[in-house]
């Protein structure tokens, strides 16, 4: 997290005063300083090994905001479910109703698997472009920084630098050895398919929402010079020193803006599975940790609007199944529900906390921290 005595002695405003906290709901878990990258090659898909675990988790979601998953398409209020006519901006469904897809599921539960383990950095783009105009509310970076331009307006490409420890993993099938840091061995790297599997989400039950769309603020890009402690300017372009981690939303507010979205109400509840091949049970563990399962849980965000707090979700393993193998379903499937089940989980989460070379503890504790924190009128 954001080191707030750093921040002070640059005479920056203190990130964690209420005042920016509510004007930037967010905050860092550091880097965990290493990357634990290791050999694959017994975890091929071709390769069973024998401690490796095969199976599949049924969970159920359930909303602790409004969720909105956006489907990138405009679509009729009246087809949403909503007694208003109009527009509004659509979210992902099925013809059965909304749909949580299984690659924002995987994408949100792998960015926590992220944080809390030793794995590279996949958060940051190359680059970013930023538009800044010397005009103060219109401009997405300080004034201090474009003092020396003259022009009044334009595009600054801002560049992240980070020690190349971190870069991200690579799978080529030419290379014999070759080292994943557990993120990318669990979920996939460029050239390697990770070893869970997460379908679509489906509703489950619906909670009814109000009889017109919930009008958000117009969510503003994001603004890069947030993310290091130091932004360098040379002419038009720059570089990101010093990353502050990966970012994740506190608990924030509601707003209300002009743009309508369509929404599924918080309390409602989806029902996912994710299929798992080939674990290592520290792995198993881990991603109980990073779905939030069992006391002491967290949510994990879902979706658009995490400045304004939508999008909060809490999992439940409601069942566990384990198999010989993936490819022989029926073949002895072993089952776990209820207090079997509770134990299970509290066995295979103790491992990551046991010594683990992978696991990244103080990372958990901040991303904890993190979304959990409420700032303002928070949903419930
Ligand atoms: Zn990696």
């Amino acid at each position: 997290m954001r080191d707030i005595y750093w921040y002070l002695a640059q005479g920056r405003h203190d990130p964690h005063h209420p005042q920016q906290k509510q004007a930037h709901p967010y905050d860092f878990v550091s880097l965990s300083g290493q990357v634990q990258r290791a050999p694959i090659a017994a975890l091929t898909h071709d390769h069973k090994n024998p401690e490796g675990l095969d199976g599949a988790l049924e969970c159920q979601i359930v909303l602790l905001s409004p969720l909105h998953i956006g489907s990138g398409i405009y679509a009729f209020a009246h087809d949403c479910g909503f007694q208003e006519q109009g527009v509004v901006q659509g979210i992902a469904r099925d013809q059965h109703g909304p749909i949580i897809p299984g690659s924002s599921l995987k994408g949100s539960i792998r960015a926590t698997y992220e944080a809390i383990t030793q794995s590279c950095v996949r958060c940051y783009k190359s680059s970013y472009t930023i538009q800044w105009h010397k005009e103060r509310n219109r401009s997405k970076l300080p004034q201090h920084l474009i003092s020396h331009i003259r022009q009044d307006s334009g595009n600054m490409k801002l560049m992240p630098i980070f020690p190349q420890k971190y870069n991200q993993c690579r799978h080529t099938h030419e290379a014999t050895h070759v080292a994943l840091c557990p993120a990318c061995s669990l979920f996939g790297a460029m050239g390697w398919l990770g070893r869970v599997s997460f379908f679509d989400g489906v509703i489950q039950e619906e909670k009814t929402k109000n009889k017109g769309p919930i009008f958000i603020p117009t969510l503003q890009s994001p603004q890069a010079h947030r993310i290091a402690r130091k932004c360098l300017i040379s002419g038009t372009q720059g570089t990101l020193e010093g990353l502050e981690g990966r970012k994740f939303y506190y608990h924030s507010s509601k707003t209300r803006g002009n743009c309508p979205w369509d929404y599924v109400e918080y309390g409602s509840i989806f029902q996912a599975k994710i299929q798992f091949h080939n674990l290592l049970p520290p792995e198993l563990g881990t991603l109980f940790i990073a779905m939030g399962i069992q006391e002491p849980s967290h949510p994990i965000l879902l979706g658009g609007g995490k400045t304004i707090g939508f999008g909060r979700v809490r999992m439940e393993l409601m069942r566990m199944s384990f198999v010989q193998s993936i490819t022989m379903w029926n073949d002895s499937c072993q089952e776990f529900v209820g207090t079997a089940l509770d134990q299970e989980i509290k066995k295979y989460k103790a491992l990551y906390y046991q010594g683990w070379n992978a696991a990244y503890i103080d990372g958990l504790k901040q991303y904890r921290t993190i979304v959990n924190e409420a700032v303002g009128q928070a949903y419930k």
